[in-house]
């Protein structure tokens, strides 16, 4: 869904790519798998006299014989031409207009092709000293349009008019061979759109291909490009890369291009030579919980993800700074969550809907060692308490010890009865009506007000 990422180069970069004409009867593409309501716009446009293709994802996707995520239009008429085609029409965009056609819920994504810039024009096309494009607003031909994509297997359109396939970029081989490849030089590419880095590894391992040599080798070197990108567009690509079902597979391969580092760099200060520090471990543990909950059609949600991922950074910085400002445990909790947050925010601009999650989910940490008296009741009744008992959970696999068997206590709790949870908390009032319990310790120097 964002065609308006696609960026063309100033620079003649790309020379001519070859077109490719796959007919009807020799691809695979069947029109029962595309949805209606993307067939219902490109018959609209086509019936009206235009050129009308199926592109990206899309095409990829049905040749593989997976089922692609949306589905993407790219044809000659302009954004205002759509407009007068469809009633259901919005233009959308700053960086490219693009057409969304809304069905309910379902959007079809129309993209003029995208050409050519001549003459740079600030009204049309901005780049950037580092060379990275900013304004994009020239339409051209299909044929330009296939050189502004990214990857070869992107660049393959299914023609409406005729069912045939147009590989401008050789797709179809690379498809063949499981190659991610870019279209034109890696380098500039890449400068143009830092995104393209990510979207390499996404597409390596959403397809199981390989990264080509060329396009491979230039990433460790240029990612630190992506610190100039908003970190609005940042958040959302992180979440396509961690929470389209191949999270963990996808956080090793971008660690290992140095992409991971630059946008989670408070993670990153964690990460050790042999992956065994807690962070890491809890890294894993989470993207793999969020895979599988992914598999099994469960919903996920960012902010428990975030909240984990943070969490054992969250506990050395809130370290620090009981021993630097003599804070008690619970107020240096609080500070340090303003830090990591605040960091954290600067490079992928988590919406603060999650970040009040992700501080509740935190808070419930501190507070479900504390189960006495009605406490325990109360806490089951909080919105979040099921995240924060699963993340409870994740912590006991790493920590062991007494944080497992608080895990162990609060699972037992929940699937109790009215009269065995009553029991559950008379034991513990019994117990910490004895001097000197050992948890008291650490966690009862400040009492908390309720939060
Ligand atoms: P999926 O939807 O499965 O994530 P996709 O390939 O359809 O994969 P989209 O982000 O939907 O990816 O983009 C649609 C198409 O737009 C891509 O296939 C590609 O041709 C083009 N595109 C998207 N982003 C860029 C970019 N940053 N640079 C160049 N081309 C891009
Ligand atoms: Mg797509």
């Amino acid at each position: 869904m964002n065609k308006n990422d696609c960026t063309p180069s100033e620079a003649p970069v790309i020379t001519e790519l070859a077109l490719n004409i796959i007919t009807r009867q020799e691809h695979n593409i069947s029109r029962k798998k595309i949805s209606d309501n993307a067939l219902k716009v490109l018959y609209r446009l086509h019936g009206a006299g235009f050129d009308a293709y199926l592109v990206g994802g899309g095409v990829r996707d049905l040749l593989l014989g997976q089922a692609p995520k949306d589905f993407d239009i790219a044809t000659n008429a302009t954004p205002e031409q759509i407009r007068q085609l469809f009633k259901n029409c919005r233009l959308i965009g700053r960086r490219f207009r693009l057409a969304h056609i809304m069905f309910g819920r379902d959007i079809i994504e129309v993209a003029t092709f995208r050409g050519h810039h001549q003459e740079p024009s600030k009204n049309v096309s901005q780049q950037s000293k580092e060379g990275m494009l900013l304004r994009d607003n020239v339409y051209g031909t299909i044929d330009e349009d296939a050189e502004r994509r990214d990857f070869t297997v992107n660049a393959m359109y299914y023609n409406i008019g005729d069912y045939s396939i147009h590989d401008y970029a050789g797709g179809i081989d690379d498809l063949e061979d499981k190659l991610i490849r870019l279209i034109g030089d890696p380098d500039t590419r890449y400068r143009e759109d830092p995104v393209r880095m990510l979207r390499a590894i996404r597409f390596a391992i959403k397809l199981d291909f390989d990264i080509e040599e060329d396009t491979a080798e230039p990433i460790e070197e240029l990612a630190t490009l992506l610190q100039d990108i908003p970190p609005a567009r940042l958040y959302e690509e992180s979440l396509k890369m961690l929470q389209s079902g191949y999270g963990l597979e996808t956080y090793h391969l971008m660690r290992e291009y140095n992409l991971f580092q630059q946008l989670f760099p408070t993670i990153a200060e964690f990460f050790t030579e042999d992956y065994s520090s807690p962070t890491e471990q809890m890294l894993d543990l989470v993207l793999d919980s969020t895979d599988q909950r992914i598999e099994e059609g469960k919903r996920i949600n960012p902010a428990f993800m975030f909240a984990a991922m943070l969490w054992y950074p969250l506990q050395e910085k809130a370290k620090l700074l009981m021993e630097t400002r003599k804070l008690s445990f619970y107020d240096a909790i609080m500070e340090a969550s303003n830090y990591i947050l605040d960091d954290q925010v600067r490079t992928i601009a988590i919406p603060r809907r999650h970040t009040a999650t992700i501080r509740e989910i935190w808070q419930l940490q501190l507070r479900m060692p504390r189960r006495n008296g009605k406490r325990a009741f109360r806490l089951m009744e909080l919105n979040k308490f099921r995240a924060g008992f699963d993340f409870l959970e994740m912590r006991g696999e790493i920590e062991q010890g007494d944080t497992q068997q608080l895990a162990k206590w609060w699972e037992v709790f929940q699937n109790a009865g009215r009269n065995m949870r009553q029991a559950m908390v008379a034991d513990l009032d019994a117990s910490e009506g004895q001097p000197k319990t050992r948890r008291r310790k650490t966690l009862r120097k400040k009492k908390p007000k309720a939060s």
